[in-house]
């Protein structure tokens, strides 16, 4: 099974968490000044970043627990490492600089995402981030709200979805825009294919593994088709990629990226296409891009309902 998309927002939610984001970027005057300047952002929004020497989650948690009875948004698991502390009491965010940068990057804005929430602050005192937190799956309804805050103010509204719609179908655009943004590959891909206007899918693997009866196989752990896609193929259900199925021919196997290699995948009527694949193994997961032979060129963008269009971008528009 592939996990659940963070986007469960409901319309009213994603445009209230959209809007701060959005005034946030204002107050910063952050706009297309790319990739979006961090430390402006977060001197915009008054909060501190903590001296990162000496990342140490426990030794801080227990100094803001002594200083008084504490309201602490726990989630973190028992097991899962924590990256990122936001204390609302003094405006100061805690980040693990031994993570990628691009993840630091996506862990200021969240942690600012909850100092920017006043119903965030009022609630808890205390954040702490995890993978659990952080990841795209998570159920709790803050955590949500402060990943769609950062990814409204790390892709600034529509503005990583005009430049994708200006650019080639292929997945050198996310790999490139990704630089551009400061966003991981994975993070850019999402955003390539979700806010897409031409038929393609993202679809995200974990590390290649081997299974009894398989041999090497790619578990699925999340499907992003455009909404075109969407509307013309089914998405795949499996749980796993591997070398004799469909999209077999364009897994990485002993190379690390995969140029255009033509699949057959069938849309929803039945009716056989001929469509495109390239993939690239980060080391982390694997990506992999599929588009008809063909793809639409509109210039247009599709949006998620309640999704802010940047007022600032002379081209920002919603569809
Ligand atoms: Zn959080």
């Amino acid at each position: 099974m592939t996990k659940a998309d963070d986007c469960s927002l409901d319309p009213e939610q994603l445009r209230a968490v959209e809007l701060k984001a959005k005034n946030l970027l204002d107050r910063a005057e952050a706009w297309g000044v790319l990739p979006t300047p961090v430390d402006i952002i977060l001197e915009a929004a008054k909060v501190k970043l903590a001296p990162t020497k000496a990342f140490d989650p426990a030794r801080i948690m227990a100094y803001l627990q002594g200083k008084a009875a504490s309201v602490v948004a726990t989630l973190r698991s028992g097991l899962s490492k924590v990256f990122g502390i936001y204390d609302a009491d003094d405006h100061i965010i805690h980040v693990d600089d031994t993570v990628v940068e691009a993840k630091q990057t996506f862990l200021k804005l969240h942690e600012t995402g909850h100092a920017e929430m006043p119903h965030h602050r009022k609630t808890f005192r205390i954040f702490q981030d995890c993978e659990k937190s952080l990841s795209p799956e998570i159920a709790n309804l803050f955590e949500r709200e402060a990943n769609n805050f950062a990814r409204f103010a790390l892709f600034q509204g529509t503005t990583y979805a005009q430049m994708a719609a200006d650019s080639p179908m292929a997945l050198n655009t996310p790999i490139n825009l990704r630089k551009k943004f400061g966003a991981s590959v994975y993070a850019s891909a999402r955003e390539f294919a979700s806010t897409n206007s031409r038929e393609c899918l993202v679809i995200v693997c974990e590390k290649a593994e081997m299974r009894e009866g398989f041999g090497i196989v790619f578990p699925i752990r999340r499907i992003f088709p455009s909404a075109p896609f969407d509307r013309r193929f089914p998405v795949p259900a499996d749980a796993f990629l591997h070398p004799d199925h469909a999209l077999g021919p364009m897994l990485p196997i002993g190379r690390r990226r995969v140029k255009q290699t033509t699949v057959g995948l069938r849309d929803r009527n039945g009716d056989l296409h001929e469509l495109v694949g390239e993939a690239l193994d980060t080391t982390y997961n694997t990506i992999i891009l599929i588009y008809p032979v063909k793809a639409l060129t509109a210039s247009t963008i599709i949006l998620p309902p309640g999704f802010v269009a940047n007022a600032n971008s002379p081209t920002g528009r919603v569809v």
